[in-house]
């Protein structure tokens, strides 16, 4: 099975890190359009960046033991919209979205957002390191002309499928132990902010139910 080594990036490039032995065959490459996702874009105030037309973010999920961060692990941070919502973390250094993982490191899968690749050292086209757009999830916050995004194809049944297999997976063999987000012991790197009413405040009214 051919496998890619992708390097991550955050845009100021105090964080630095490679994604390792990524297959096209079995990482779920997905855009998702939920209001959460299109909150945390808007809270880190990358939306320009991150958000596609539709208020999309391409993400795909992988196993969170495939990155290794090399460089700047101090500036990577989390939020998270409530209490048992995802761990949205990001490069503190410059507010680059760097994935989501669930709050619990024994639940194993990590989305990648693809804001931190470093596509330019990357040294073939995107598609063949993460193959097609397998996935589309929670077209019912999607903005815009409704039509044109219930047209494209793709389910959520990958996202969901994958993320199951990744847990169960990740417990059986005990690799859900490694993961650049938890330490040892299983807790967050860095302790997870809860957006508060002042930040919700300055989200736009779509993201910020
Ligand atoms: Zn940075
Ligand atoms: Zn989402």
């Amino acid at each position: 099975m051919k496998t890619f080594d992708i390097p991550v990036r955050c845009s100021c490039a105090s964080v630095r890190g490679v994604l390792r032995a990524v297959s096209p065959s079995r990482v779920v490459r997905a855009v998702c359009y939920c209001d959460d996702c299109q909150a945390f874009a808007h809270h880190l105030g990358q939306a320009d960046t991150v958000l596609d037309n539709y208020g999309g973010t391409a993400i795909f999920q992988v196993s969170p033991g495939h990155l290794t961060i090399t460089e700047g692990a101090q500036h990577l941070a989390c939020v998270r919209l409530g209490d048992r919502n995802l761990l949205r973390w990001y490069a503190a250094c410059c507010g680059t979205p760097v994935g989501n993982t669930p709050g619990s490191h024994k639940f194993h899968f990590l989305g990648v957002i693809h804001a931190c690749l470093d596509l330019d050292a990357l040294d073939v086209p995107v598609h063949k390191a993460l193959g097609p757009v397998r996935s589309r999830a929670f077209r019912k916050f999607a903005l815009g002309d409704r039509t044109i995004t219930n047209a494209l194809p793709g389910s959520i049944w990958p996202f969901v499928f994958g993320g199951l297999r990744r847990m169960l997976r990740g417990r059986l063999t005990g690799a859900y132990r490694s993961s650049p987000f938890f330490d040892d012991a299983g807790a967050p790197v860095s302790a997870p902010h809860r957006l508060t009413p002042e930040d919700r405040s300055r989200l736009p009214p779509y993201a910020s139910a």
